[in-house]
């Protein structure tokens, strides 16, 4: 599915597609270039009870880790797609219910299973919640798992970062923070309604390490609207003089329906640029951060690049994206999670989810037990956003080479130069970098073919016909 009706247009810079590509012409049919952010797999999901999730814990062989969703704002970006709402005075009830939750999970986690490789606090907002509430999941968490080795990761909203907040944190335990800076330029920051200004983009990274945080986290926006090269190359060397860890580049994504989307569809916002200069911005990206060191190791779609410096790669997004994925507990409103060899989507609602759980059930409302085909396929759809897919634990786990089950889709991607085959690897080709959720695709098996990611409408529409009403 492409999102974006502007994306087949002409460029407003005159270029085309073929023009940035030096090893060919832009791909057309099962193989024309999609950018969807394809996270999940498998997505033809129905509903799924708490019963469902516990009925076969799997060894957790593969590792588990943690994810929980705060789904506050403080004020809402009129480009956002996430699943949030208006924070108010709702972040310590919310805080509260989350720990309940936590409670819940007792048994549905196999005993065995009683350390966790990651905790990652994403929203949302989820420095909403006071440095306490963080240290007081943290505690809820660790009388159940071991936390020593785990990557604890918290979104933090740069007008947050304050010293006295940051310093907070990591005593509670934060050992790995995320900036959402989106841009450096403060014409940018209003032209997509953010709610920060520029000198707190520029001020966060450095009042984190005054804090004690040796491992921090940027993530920029381009193809935002009105922005021009000069200004995207500008944010890159911002961010490499901030001296981050990891820098995540991602492409504005617009929902047409949402206030920013529409606003451009009427014609009183400036439009994005065309397809051509998001290829150009994102291929900028990666030359920038490679020649100030940082390497290329995810991409979460075809426009959204994640790059460390060596060693800092994210272990949330290692664990639980690159093959052999592991199994990680949702907990918050509209979290994901895979467990027991389920892929679940929690309530979104907060009214339904603080009933939900406030009754003293977990907030499950929709997911797969995964089939072994979909096993095989999600091996490979989020497996190859990591740009190396090791095929050695794919011939373990199956009993079959990854040639012997997917032997058309493999040629047919080599054969386009978006992949090449070694002995133990499958690598996507710098030309395939702009293809990646093209190449996740290829391999989405018959029950899921074609399909997009699950919409938070139809999850909404399912909470109804689960539980009566929305909230
Ligand atoms: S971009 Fe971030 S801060 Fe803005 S509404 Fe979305 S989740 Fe909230």
């Amino acid at each position: 599915m492409s999102i974006d009706p502007d994306l087949s247009d002409a460029d407003p810079t005159g270029q085309d597609l073929s023009a940035l590509d030096p090893n060919g012409p832009d791909l057309t049919g099962p193989l024309a270039r999609e950018c969807e952010y394809i996270t999940y797999f498998p997505v033809n999901i129905r509903p799924l009870t708490p019963a469902d999730l516990t009925a076969r814990p799997t060894d957790g062989s593969a590792g588990f880790g943690i994810y929980l969703h705060v789904p506050l704002c403080d004020q809402i970006c009129p480009f956002c797609n996430y699943n949030k709402f208006l924070s108010g005075t709702r972040p310590d009830r919310l805080g509260g219910l989350l720990e309940q939750e936590i409670a819940l999970y007792g048994n549905v986690v196999a005993p065995h299973i009683d350390r966790a490789d990651f905790v990652y606090f994403g929203g949302g907002t989820p420095s909403v919640l006071s440095a306490a509430r963080i240290g007081s999941l943290l505690a809820r968490l660790r009388e159940r798992f071991d936390l020593t080795a785990a990557e604890v990761c918290l979104e933090c909203h740069p007008a947050h970062a304050t010293p006295e907040y940051l310093s907070a944190l990591r005593e509670a335990g934060v050992n790995r923070i995320s900036f959402g800076v989106q841009s450096f330029d403060a014409r940018m920051l209003t032209a997509i309604g953010s709610h920060h200004t520029a000198e707190e983009s520029a001020a966060c990274v450095p009042a984190a390490r005054r804090a004690g945080f040796d491992n921090v986290a940027v993530d920029l926006m381009f193809l935002l609207p009105g922005q021009d090269m000069d200004s995207w190359s500008a944010d890159l060397d911002r961010a490499v003089c901030t001296g981050a860890d990891h820098i995540s580049a991602y492409r504005m994504l617009l929902d047409p329906m949402g206030p920013l989307g529409r606003g451009i569809r009427l014609g009183r916002t400036v439009p994005q640029a065309g397809e051509a200069t998001e290829v150009r911005m994102a291929q900028t990206a990666l030359d920038t951060l490679a020649a100030a060191g940082y390497r290329h190791y995810g991409s979460c779609s075809s426009a959204g690049f994640d790059l460390c410096l060596p060693g800092r790669e994210s272990v949330y997004e290692l664990r639980h994206r690159a093959a052999p994925q592991c199994e990680y507990a949702a907990i918050g409103p509209g979290a994901v999670g895979f467990l027991n060899g389920s892929v679940y989507w929690n309530i979104h609602t907060l009214g339904e989810y603080a009933r939900t759980v406030g009754g003293g059930a977990l907030p499950v409302l929709a997911g797969r037990r995964l089939t072994d085909s979909d096993r095989r396929s999600r091996y490979a759809v989020l497996g190859v956003k990591h740009i190396e897919l090791p095929l050695a634990p794919f011939r373990e786990r199956f009993g079959r080479t990854l040639r012997e089950a997917f032997p058309d889709t493999l040629d047919l991607l080599a054969a386009s130069g978006l992949t090449e085959e070694s002995e133990d690897i499958l690598r996507v080709t710098p030309r395939g970098v702009h293809y990646m959720d093209t190449i996740s695709k290829a391999f989405f098996n018959a029950d899921n073919h074609r399909l997009p990611q699950p919409y938070k409408p139809e999850l909404q529409m399912m909470s109804v016909d689960l539980h009566g009403s929305p909230a």
